[in-house]
């Protein structure tokens, strides 16, 4: 703290100094040598104070300043004030700067500050990963060369940041990102990077899908027009084609009306908040209830059924589901199986889990197939699963139950020897009932 008036205390008590040494001068008849020796004295002291000044300042790694009396001790006083103001306000800009940073590393968003060369200023740690830069290592890193994209440098250049610009990771060309711009201080840039590959893959199935549906729709419809159109002409034609005609019709009606309802169960297991793990199914039954069916499905085929049921097997689940999910698999195997095969179902406990399994010796399925095949209207035969009704969405539906259940499909098949698709229900969901319920 500055006292006042201290410079003039000073001034006093340097007159004061002189006074008292010319007065013992001017006793011993010597005045002016005596206040020259006193003036010498000063000016070396006064260099003296100087030479510790700036040791201090410049090569003294302690903040405390030298204890020393008069000016000299003022001026200490008053550096060392500064240098405790400045270190308080370096702490809290470096608080602040650091704030800020982890506040950008916290975003979901990869974040890059880019100046009007487009070289980067600063950029977060997720903006390394997803855009494979080596900043800070190389300080001068142009974003543009770095990511080597003529679109981005078109972006960039037109400023249009009201429109982001979706493009292929530099860093994994199966990630899709989207980048937005917007000014920032300095005439700076600041670029925000999310990963949007599954909302471009969303968008995308739900392209396919509509125009999937659209076709499997238009199909049976042109077939059933084209008939409709000869019908007013029915009088003239023979009733054997009559009668080809209206069955025809009523094929391909109610192959629309089993794909608007696969449909609609598809969106109704995707959209169900029921609660899975509430209600202990009876899957016993609901297989034996499936056997029947199958029986009769397999009048023309001729295959032999095995169905191997643990009756005491159940568990946690929705039965109209697992109704759908396990009839699907068993049906299928009846369709794509050659005449005279053979078709095993089991349901049985191993290590604690409940697990079902249908096997048959039909033509299989390749490799490259099994990996698509639980795709929305993805057919390895078209034209054979459109002969036996089929609309491609059956095992979509499977994977999806399984899902709900806490489970997967497990496909092993091999072309010309047959498939075996099964799942496992987690010893969690699995119950073996005393007697049944
Ligand atoms: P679909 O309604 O056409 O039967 P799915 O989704 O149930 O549709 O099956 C998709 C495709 O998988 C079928 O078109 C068929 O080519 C093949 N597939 C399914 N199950 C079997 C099986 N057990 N053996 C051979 N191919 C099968």
């Amino acid at each position: 703290m500055e006292k006042p008036f201290i410079w003039l205390l000073n001034l006093v008590a340097l007159c004061a100094l002189f006074a008292i040494v010319g007065a013992i001068g001017l006793h011993f008849s010597e005045f002016w040598l005596s206040i020259g020796i006193l003036a010498l004295l000063i000016v070396v002291w006064q260099f003296y104070q100087l030479f510790q000044l700036n040791l201090w300042i410049w090569h003294s790694k302690k903040m405390s300043p030298l204890t020393t009396f008069g000016p000299f001790g003022q001026l200490y006083q008053g550096i060392h004030q500064n240098q405790l103001k400045n270190r308080n306000k370096r702490k809290q800009l470096s608080h602040i700067i650091s704030s800020y940073k982890a506040g950008s590393e916290a975003l979901p968003d990869a974040v890059v500050v880019i100046d009007n060369d487009y070289k980067i200023v600063w950029c977060n740690r997720l903006a390394r990963i997803e855009l494979g830069l080596s900043w800070p290592d190389k300080q001068t890193l142009n974003i543009v060369e770095a990511l080597k994209q003529p679109d981005f440098l078109n972006f960039l250049v037109a400023k249009r940041f009201e429109s982001p610009l979706e493009m292929p990771s530099p860093a994994n060309a199966h990630k899709i990102l989207e980048f937005r711009g917007a000014p920032f201080v300095d005439n700076n840039m600041m670029l925000l990077i999310r990963d949007v590959t599954r909302l471009s893959q969303i968008e995308k199935m739900r392209k396919d899908f509509v125009a999937n549906v659209s076709h499997e729709l238009r199909t049976p419809l042109t077939v059933i027009n084209g008939y409709l159109e000869m019908l007013p002409d029915a009088a003239d034609l023979p009733p054997l084609l009559v009668n080809k005609a209206i069955g025809e019709m009523r094929t391909q009606s109610i192959r629309m009306q089993n794909l608007i309802e696969e449909l609609l169960q598809l969106s109704r297991i995707e959209a169900s908040n029921d609660r899975t793990f509430d209600k202990l199914v009876n899957v016993p039954k609901l297989l034996w209830q499936i056997q029947t069916e199958a029986q009769a499905l397999n009048r023309d085929k001729h295959h032999k059924l095995f169905f191997d049921i643990a009756p005491k097997l159940y568990v946690y689940g929705i039965e109209s589901e697992l109704r759908s999910a396990f009839s699907n698999l068993i049906f299928n195997a009846i369709h794509y199986t050659p005449d005279k095969g053979v078709v095993e179902v089991k349901w049985h406990l191993s290590q604690n889990c409940a697990r079902f399994s249908v096997k048959d010796n039909g033509d299989g399925i390749a490799q490259a197939d099994i990996a698509r095949i639980t795709e929305r209207f993805y057919r390895v035969d078209k034209a054979r699963s459109r002969k036996t009704g089929g609309s491609g969405l059956g095992l979509s539906i499977v994977k999806h139950v399984l899902t709900h259940h806490n489970s997967s499909l497990k496909i092993n098949s091999a072309v010309g020897i047959g498939s075996d698709f099964s799942c496992e229900f987690s010893a969690e969901l699995t119950q073996i009932a005393s007697k049944p319920l």
